[in-house]
């Protein structure tokens, strides 16, 4: 037997549907939409939906079936990038939405592009909802991974066997919750920025967030935008340090809590309604062995992944996703494609020692960026290196690392106003369009207003 028929016996288990999992079926459905002949594909995905952080749960906790709760996004979640840093070079916004749209979409504007390209082939049918991974094992002998899945809506638990295993199951959703003295005496709600959904709550509050992250910086100008009385943020090592408008100042970090009141480092204190731990996530694989799992910080580049995926003590486990995220679609789907070329024998891995000197040399140049636009120089780096190993349509990462640059620059000079501002697509050339009112004065994040809102109600096609 060759090995093009040996490899539809071969079998790939997939963890989760979101961008990722889903980037992950696109590349292998690319390869049969050309005739050719591809693995088996099961991926599991413990929500009833795709989409991942896009498929907006108003659950906070636990879920129907009593599984930890995955979202972390809220209400009024617009991107907080232009939408042409992450756009599928196979799969444009224009192809979606057949016009021009603004630079910054709400999140189910985004929900739905990323649902439109997976819509236009068969890969539901590859996906089995409701069913969570709960556990994984390597046999040496077999060279075969046993994953142990639970059937959430039989109750039922069974297992499958792979040849490969790819991880897709996100890293923004455990929360990291640290401790500040006094704080269990706390009269107001404490929460963490996991559990947020809405500013609504806090509206005439007195809000104190903790971290000087994405977290903090937009859960911050929501509470702003939906009317909070103050929004004070508390930083650990440097303050965001934007221009920020009346109404919202940082502070530095909270030595401890005395019932209502917050005390700080520089020795000022305040009383607060409610506390939003915006401290950031944990690398948390509860279904994977000690010597599977992957053991990190939040950071651009994650030790022991080759390429940034392949786990390099058993490469046949494949992680996607896991880094820090300038780049966020397209760099998945990069990621992707050459995982596939892997998986189909067509890429082929150097040993695990050259392999380590790869990490260790991209471990080595992480290690030595400071600034914003470094990490943006180093995430770009690290894609252009990706793209060159597979088919995945190339794109103009120089433009796409210009556009993030000047993006970071749009938001210190003005944080209120950045959303507003307009980019254009380096796979179609289009410009974005304006949208119809200002981010600031723009209360509804629906698909609907965000696409027809300036137009007349009758104008507003059936299939919405
Ligand atoms: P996820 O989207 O997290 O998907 C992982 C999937 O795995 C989920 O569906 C989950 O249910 C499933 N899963 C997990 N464990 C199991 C299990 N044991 N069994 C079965 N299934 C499992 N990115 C942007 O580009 N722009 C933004 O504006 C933006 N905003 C964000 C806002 C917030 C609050 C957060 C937290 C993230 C944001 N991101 C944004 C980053 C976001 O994480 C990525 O866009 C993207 O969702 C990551 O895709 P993923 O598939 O790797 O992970
Ligand atoms: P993050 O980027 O990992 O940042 C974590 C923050 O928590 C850092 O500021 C860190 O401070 C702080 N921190 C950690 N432990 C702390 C402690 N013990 N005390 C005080 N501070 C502590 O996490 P994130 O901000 O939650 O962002 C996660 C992802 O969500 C990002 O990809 C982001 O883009 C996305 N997001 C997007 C939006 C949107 O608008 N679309 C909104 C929110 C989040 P140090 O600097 O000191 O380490
Ligand atoms: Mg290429």
């Amino acid at each position: 037997m060759d090995n093009t028929e040996n490899l539809q016996y071969k079998r790939i288990g997939i963890i989760g549907a979101g961008p990722s999992g889903l980037a992950q079926i696109r590349a292998f459905e690319a390869l049969k939409a050309k005739g050719e002949i591809i693995p088996e594909i099961v991926c599991f995905e413990k929500q009833s939906n795709w989409g991942g952080m896009w498929n907006y749960s108003w659950r906070t906790g636990v879920g129907k079936y009593g599984e930890p709760i995955h979202g972390s996004m809220y209400k009024y979640l617009w991107s907080n990038g232009p939408k042409e840093c992450l756009e599928f070079s196979d799969y444009s916004f224009d192809d979606h939405f057949g016009k021009p749209i603004s630079s910054y979409p709400p999140r189910p504007v985004l929900f739905d592009y990323i649902e439109g390209r997976i819509k236009k082939s068969n890969a539901r049918k590859f996906i089995r909802f409701d069913t969570t991974v709960r556990w994984v094992s390597y046999d040496e002998d077999s060279q075969k991974f046993t994953v142990i899945l639970d059937d959430l809506k039989i109750n039922k638990t069974y297992s499958e066997v792979f040849d490969y295993l790819v991880v897709a199951s996100g890293h923004f959703s455990t929360p990291n919750m640290p401790y500040f003295k006094g704080i269990e005496g706390f009269g107001g709600n404490v929460m963490h920025a996991h559990d947020f959904r809405g500013a609504d709550q806090f509206r005439d509050r007195d809000i104190l967030l903790i971290g000087s992250s994405y977290s903090a910086e937009d859960i911050g100008l929501q509470c702003y935008k939906h009317g909070s009385k103050s929004v004070t943020l508390s930083y650990r090592s440097n303050p965001i340090g934007h221009n920020w408008p009346d109404g919202i100042k940082e502070v530095p970090l909270v030595t401890h809590f005395e019932g209502d009141t917050a005390y700080f480092k520089d020795g000022s204190s305040e009383d607060f309604d409610a506390v939003i731990m915006c401290t950031g996530y944990q690398h948390k694989f509860p279904f994977l062995p000690d010597e599977l799992r992957l053991k990190t910080r939040n950071n651009l580049y994650p030790d022991n992944l080759y390429k940034g995926v392949f786990f390099n003590a058993l490469p046949q486990l494949i992680y996607l996703g896991m880094q820090d995220q300038y780049y966020t679609f397209n760099m998945f789907d990069t990621q992707a494609w050459l995982a596939r070329d892997y998986m189909m024998e067509r890429f082929e891995l150097p040993g695990e020692a050259e392999r380590r000197l790869d990490i260790d040399k991209w471990l080595e140049r992480n290690s030595t960026l400071k600034t914003s636009f470094d990490n943006v120089d180093f995430q770009t780096d690290y894609i252009k290196d990706l793209l060159a190993l597979s088919d995945y349509p190339h794109f103009n990462l120089d433009k796409v690392a210009a556009m993030l640059k000047e993006w970071l620059q749009d938001k210190e000079e003005n944080i209120l106003t950045y959303r507003d501002k307009t980019y254009q697509s380096v796979v179609t050339g289009t410009m974005a369009g304006e949208h119809h009112t200002d981010w600031m004065n723009e209360l509804d994040d629906s698909k609907e207003r965000y696409l027809y809102g300036a137009e007349e109600e009758e104008l507003i096609p059936e299939r919405m």
